[in-house]
Order: C-alpha cells, then sequence, then structure tokens
C-alpha cells in the first residue's frame, strides 16, 4: 500500500508517522511545498525573542529523524492537482510536472496568513518591511529584514494570541512597539474583565496599545511605512519602520476544493471525526479542515493540538482504521511577557448563542498557600449552565509560575468529561501549601459559581 500526505508540519507528518508507526511496511510519501518538514511554527515568536536559537532548534524532528521512520520525504514539491478517480497526485518540483499515484490520500496543507481585507498588505510585502509569520519562509524573510535594516519601530495588526506573542519578541529586542487591535479589548478570545489584564502587561512592557482602532491600508512613504486606520470613526495614522499584520488565518483547501470536496465553517474542508472528506480515497486534517467541538459540533479553531491530534487519526484510518477524533473543547494558552491567559469551552455569549442557559462568575484564587513566601492571584470566570448545572467554559489569567496553563487543563479534562461544577469540587487534586492549597484554585472559583446559583438562606 502507498500513503501519500500533503503537507510536512503538524497534520501531514502525525500522519506519516502514525502509518509508519501502525505498520512498518506500508509506504509512505510526504509532499512538501518547502525544505523544512517538521519545524514548530508554534515557537517562531521565541526564535524572535531569542529564547530558542538557532531557528533550527524549531525542528520537532531532523530531517534524518524523520527518514529514519521510513518515510519518503519529496521536499520542495508542491501538491498541484488531486486526481481522485484515478488515485493520481499532480507536483511540481525543480524537475517539473510529474504524477504520484496513492492508493490514500490524506491532505494537510494547513493555513495561510489572513489579509482582513487590508489594503496594500499583500501588495506591499517583506521586501518593503511589511510581513506576516506563519511559515518558515515568512520567518526568514522577518529575521533577514531585523538583520539588515535594523528597525526600531515596529506596528503589529492585531492583538490576539500570535500578534501578543510577537508583541513581547519584538520587545525583548529593544524595538519599540505599536499594538493595533479593532475589538474593544487585546486578546478577544477571552472576556474583558480578564483581558484587561493582558493589556495592562503590555503597556508595562513598553507596548503602545490602541484598541478600537480598524486598520484600513498600509502604504510606503518616504518616511516609512504608514498604518491607516479608523478610531471612533475618525481616521488616524501610525507610522513604523516595519508592518508585521496578524489578522488570523484562513483555510489553504484549494487543492480539495478543486477535487470536488465539500466546503464547511470558515471555508474550511468538511470532515467526518474519521478525517474522511467524502471523496474516495482521502483523507483531510489539520487547519484546512473544520474541527469537531464536543459542545458546540463544528467549529474552526486552527491549533497546532488538533492538528496533531486530526492527522495521526488519518494516518490510522487511511491503513483501514476506525479510528474518530474525539473533538476539540477549544482549550488555548498564551503567554505575554509575565502574564499568562488560558481558555476552555464557551464563554458566555457563545453558550448562549449555542442555546445552553449560561452563567458566568469570576472568583481570585491564589496559586498557593499565601502564608508560604511568593503566593499570587489567579483570577478564573467560570461559565457553567443553570439548567443542568453543567461546567460550559473556564478563563484564567494568572502571573508567570501560577500554573495558570495546567490549571486550564483541569477545566479542559472536565469539559471534555461531562462534568458538573460541583462535580469538580470532588476532583482529588493534589496540594502542599509551596504549590496549592487543601481546595485549589480551580475549585475555589467553582464553588464561587455554586454560591452564586444557590445562595446559602440566612433565617431572619
Ligand atoms: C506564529 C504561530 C504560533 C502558533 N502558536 C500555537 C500554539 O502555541 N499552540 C497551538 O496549538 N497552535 C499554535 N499555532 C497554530 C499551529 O501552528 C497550527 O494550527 C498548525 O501548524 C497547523 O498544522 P497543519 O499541519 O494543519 O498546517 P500548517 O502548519 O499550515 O502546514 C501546512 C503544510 O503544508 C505544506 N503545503 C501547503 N500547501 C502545499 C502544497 N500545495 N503542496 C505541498 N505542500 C503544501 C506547507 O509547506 C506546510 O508544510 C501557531 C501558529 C502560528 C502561525
Amino acid at each position: 500500500m502507498h500513503i501519500v500526505a500533503i503537507g510536512g508540519s503538524d497534520a501531514g507528518i502525525s500522519a506519516a508517522l502514525r502509518a509508519r508507526e501502525l505498520d512498518p511496511t506500508v509506504d509512505v510519501t510526504v509532499v512538501v511545498a518547502d525544505a523544512y518538514p517538521n519545524y514548530s511554527i508554534c515557537g517562531i515568536p521565541y526564535y524572535f525573542s531569542g529564547d530558542v536559537q538557532p531557528w533550527q532548534s524549531l525542528a520537532h524532528r531532523t530531517h534524518a529523524d524523520l527518514e529514519a521512520t521510513g518515510m519518503r520525504l519529496r521536499l520542495d514539491t508542491l501538491a498541484t492537482r488531486i486526481d481522485v478517480a484515478n488515485r493520481r497526485l499532480s507536483v511540481r518540483d525543480a524537475h517539473g510536472d510529474s504524477e504520484i499515484g496513492y492508493d490514500e490520500l490524506i491532505v494537510g496543507t494547513g493555513a495561510l496568513p489572513a489579509f482582513a481585507g487590508i489594503h496594500g498588505l499583500d501588495a506591499l510585502g517583506p521586501e518593503c518591511g511589511v510581513h506576516v509569520i506563519h511559515s518558515t519562509g515568512d520567518t526568514f524573510a522577518l529575521d533577514q529584514q531585523l538583520k539588515d535594516r535594523d528597525p526600531r519601530t515596529a506596528i503589529i495588526i492585531g492583538a490576539e494570541y500570535v500578534g501578543l506573542e510577537m508583541a513581547e519578541g519584538f520587545a525583548s529586542r529593544g524595538i519599540r512597539v505599536t499594538q493595533l487591535q479593532r475589538g474593544p479589548e487585546v486578546l478577544s478570545t477571552l472576556d474583558p474583565e480578564l483581558a484587561v489584564v493582558v493589556h495592562t502587561e503590555l503597556l508595562d512592557h513598553g507596548v503602545d496599545v490602541h484598541t478600537g482602532t480598524t486598520v484600513k491600508a498600509v502604504e510606503k512613504t518616504a518616511t516609512g511605512l504608514v498604518v491607516h486606520a479608523q478610531y471612533a470613526g475618525e481616521p488616524v495614522s501610525h507610522t513604523a519602520d516595519l508592518v508585521l499584520a496578524v489578522v488570523g488565518a484562513r483555510p489553504n483547501a484549494s487543492r480539495l476544493e478543486d477535487a470536488g470536496a465539500s466546503v464547511g465553517a470558515f471555508r474550511a474542508v468538511a470532515v467526518d471525526q474519521q478525517m474522511r472528506t467524502g471523496l474516495p480515497h482521502v483523507f483531510a486534517a489539520g487547519d484546512g479542515v473544520i474541527t469537531h467541538h464536543r459542545l458546540l459540533g463544528v467549529t474552526y479553531p486552527p491549533l497546532g493540538t488538533t492538528a496533531h491530534k486530526q492527522g495521526r487519526i488519518a494516518g490510522e484510518n487511511a491503513l483501514g482504521g476506525q479510528a474518530r477524533f474525539a473533538g476539540s473543547v477549544g482549550t488555548q494558552v498564551v503567554k505575554v511577557f509575565d502574564v499568562v491567559a488560558a481558555r476552555t469551552g464557551l464563554r458566555e455569549h457563545e453558550a448562549a448563542a449555542a442555546g445552553y442557559s449560561p452563567a458566568t462568575t469570576q472568583a481570585i484564587a491564589d496559586d498557593h498557600k499565601r502564608y508560604y513566601p511568593g503566593a499570587q492571584p489567579i483570577n478564573i470566570r467560570i461559565t457553567g449552565d443553570t439548567h443542568t448545572g453543567l461546567l460550559l467554559g473556564a478563563q484564567l489569567v494568572g502571573r508567570l509560575g501560577t500554573e495558570t496553563a495546567k490549571r486550564v487543563d483541569t477545566y479542559a479534562t472536565a469539559l471534555f468529561a461531562g462534568l458538573t461544577v460541583e462535580q469538580i469540587s470532588d476532583l482529588d487534586l493534589s496540594y502542599t501549601p509551596p504549590l496549592g492549597s487543601a481546595w485549589d484554585a480551580v475549585q475555589t472559583a467553582t464553588q464561587e459559581w455554586s454560591r452564586a446559583r444557590h445562595p446559602v438562606e440566612v433565617p431572619a
């Protein structure tokens, strides 16, 4: 059997590894548009901050590691067309056009940076100092500009996960950062009551944050790059040496679409939980496809965690397996300087839109016993369903070192298991004073939610 995977990132490589792991006799070819298979895109901001050097250390596995698994890598090879009926993939490399036959195909072509209709972003490009950040190629282009032109000022368009990480990366190098965000607060995936903590952290580190600012166009002038925007209905402009646009990702699914695959939410390819596209012998995984969500049904959160899992399932099922993607609950975390912000599940408005009866409470709980030095508060918002008592979501913001990321994982596990808010108090969580409390911060916050729902009646 010959399995062909398109894409050398989280989804494509996970699929290839899984297939070879389950059946070391299967022939696996991975077709990769560039020369950098299995690089950690998620680590790019830490290359720019200087925390991770050299860039080669961003490789999850080296070329030799991958080949040692028995997979064949076709690097610098662009997949151009899928012939579903004849199970042939057209490719283009330095030698020209050719075809590869397959028995089963797995498409992991991922996502591309979005431009959000901002005029000039696409046209100006890296040679003019206008960058996006998604691939190794984008990384090299930005790195080259930083080395060659030593920009002192940068505008980052967007203040979501990646934009915030890049703000830290630039600031760590001494670049003065202006961050422009369309919404009323940074990190729109959190309630503003918590996102404001991230905003303050940015200001404390010298980032000039402008919320409520909708960027319309980027222009190159004699004095630098000018970003034209609207703030409160009025035109405003900001100037810098470099512009980085981080305004989202769009599925890179054209090969599948051209082959006749159905497209779902956010123009991502529709797949079932076995990662089947509906086209015979064609699976797909990662940022190009929709994601099954345990609370919402279907969503599109382009995340590395999801791409790895989906790729593994596609690899198993291409061999004839029956594995199913169990679903995401939308767990995400970001470090912004010395603050960690995390969420899992749904926020109140998302839960209401999905037909739940949500209510949200906020608690502040210490990360460990206050008498032990270094205790720090964690802000936690809990959303639960008032009819069923089920946990629907949690959002947390704490200082670095408060184990905020691992605490969100407890809520994610509870969501996966379908626990009620009350049941979280029954969880046997660890405790020692330097690291926690007898009632962990996770439980202090859910108990606050329960108290608000069922206030203790004091006799008159
Ligand atoms: C800066 C940054 C930081 C991030 N941080 C996090 C994080 O902390 N946590 C998290 O969970 N997620 C994070 N993400 C998201 C995560 O990186 C993606 O969800 C993940 O990389 C998706 O993997 P993928 O394999 O689906 O697609 P991609 O990573 O987009 O890879 C697509 C692959 O397909 C190849 N390809 C595309 N078209 C073709 C073609 N026609 N022919 C051949 N090959 C092709 C590309 O060369 C590439 O190898 C981050 C993303 C970015 C940009």
